[in-house]
């Protein structure tokens, strides 16, 4: 990216996860102008249009065929907010309970239903209304390595005196990502669907911000095997940072009436092109093949950075094109972000002391720009240590 000075950054931040294919991809940009010079209709609410049918039609084959997958795709308003809601009110309806378990550290919008499920106080405070019918339980890790917290779920839901009530839903993200870059792991993730199999409980992946290629399959859920109930997915499922939002539905739960989750921007037909434009990049393992590889370099370089300031850093985590550093000192995480924008590499934190630096770069990053953007963090990093006073930083971003 250039600002107006003409100052140049890479961007490890790619949109919060909507730029999975870099800024104004350029096939995808071709695509879009070809519709738009062929004078492609641009609204039809939620009608069935000819670029909603083509996107359909290659998702089904590119996407849902191969991993036997057997989803109705649900348009909803085009926010990942707007898909979560969609997603709770539909799993209430299929179960007729109100409960729904969601877990420590999770985010996942922040339209009031959404909220509801979203952890973090400095979102939940700004909204002064109540939010019911949601019991938080620890992700896991939440309260250790040694601890098993699908236990301790498991235990919540057998005991009918543990005052949680069966839930229709569990809501998780496979990869917390705003929670701090939160890896759950395979064993961890199957056994919370074996509690929702044993006790009739829905489950819901929220793959807005780590699907579409972000874990180097298209779905999170994938190296786990999970059979969700219901999938949600926005942010670069338009590949191009077009507002898109789907909710995937195992079909014996679509029991929506008509027009029940209405709205009227579900038909957005410049999305609906960029996004089956997107979706070939999936038509062979190739493009999986090369996002595995730019994982391993990114997740050694950070392992790397890790041993050379053991005092800074305690942890790394991440897989696939997400990846966090946990800092001992928020300050210190804050500071390495600034300094690193003014250096020319877009990052953020996250976490609920905001004390990870983030790592999300493009999935398309090739393997020279990724390490001149890393070479700005340790280069950011050693500055900030340096420093004898934080305090003298600048504090603008
Ligand atoms: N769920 C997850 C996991 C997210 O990361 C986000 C946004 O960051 C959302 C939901 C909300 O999406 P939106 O900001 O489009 O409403």
């Amino acid at each position: 990216m250039i600002d107006r000075e003409g100052k140049e950054y890479i961007d490890f931040f790619a949109g919060a996860g909507a730029l999975n294919y870099g800024h104004n991809p350029e096939e995808l940009k071709k695509a879009l102008i070809r519709y738009l010079q062929e004078d492609g209709l641009m609204h039809g609410l939620d009608m069935a249009t000819g670029a909603k049918e083509q996107f359909l039609e290659s998702f089904e084959r590119i996407i849902l065929k191969p991993r036997e997958l057997d989803y109705k795709v649900q348009f909803t308003g085009p926010t990942g907010a707007n898909g979560v809601e969609a997603a709770l009110k539909l799993a209430r309806r299929v179960k007729k309970r109100r409960n729904v378990i969601a877990f420590t550290n999770a985010y996942h919008g922040l339209s009031a239903g959404a909220l509801a499920v979203t952890a973090n106080s400095h979102y939940r405070h700004e909204s002064w209304v109540q939010r019911h019918d949601v019991s938080f339980v620890p992700y896991d890790g939440y309260l250790g390595s040694e601890v098993d917290t699908a236990v301790l779920l498991r235990k919540l839901i057998e005991d009918r005196s543990s005052g949680v009530d069966l839930p229709a839903a569990i809501v998780l993200e496979v990869v917390q990502a705003e929670g701090g870059v939160n890896v759950a792991s395979i064993r961890w993730l199957r056994e919370i669907e074996a509690i929702c199999r044993e006790h009739d409980i829905l489950l819901i992946v929220d793959d807005i911000q780590v699907g579409c290629g972000r874990t180097a399959s298209f779905f999170s859920f994938e190296s786990a095997i999970l059979r969700p109930d219901i999938v949600v997915l926005s942010k670069s499922i338009s590949g191009f940072g077009l507002p898109m939002s789907v909710v995937l539905i195992r079909p014996e739960h679509d029991q929506w009436r008509p027009g029940e989750h209405t709205g009227t921007f579900r038909g957005n037909s410049l999305a609906f092109v960029a996004a089956a434009e997107a979706l070939r990049c999936w038509e062979t393992e190739g493009f999986a093949v090369e996002i595995r590889s730019r994982s391993r370099e990114l997740g050694a370089t950070l392992e790397q950075l890790a041993r050379e300031f053991p005092a800074a850093i305690r942890q790394v985590r991440g897989l696939g094109m997400i990846w966090g550093l946990e800092f001992c000192d928020s300050a210190v995480c804050q500071s390495v972000a600034r300094e690193s924008f003014s250096r020319g590499l877009i990052i953020e934190t996250c976490g609920s002391r905001r004390n990870v630096l983030k790592f999300l770069p493009p999935l398309v990053i090739d393997a020279e720009t990724m390490a001149t953007g890393l070479g700005v963090v340790r280069a950011a990093l050693s500055h900030v240590l340096g420093q004898k006073s934080l305090a003298a930083l600048p504090r603008s971003i």
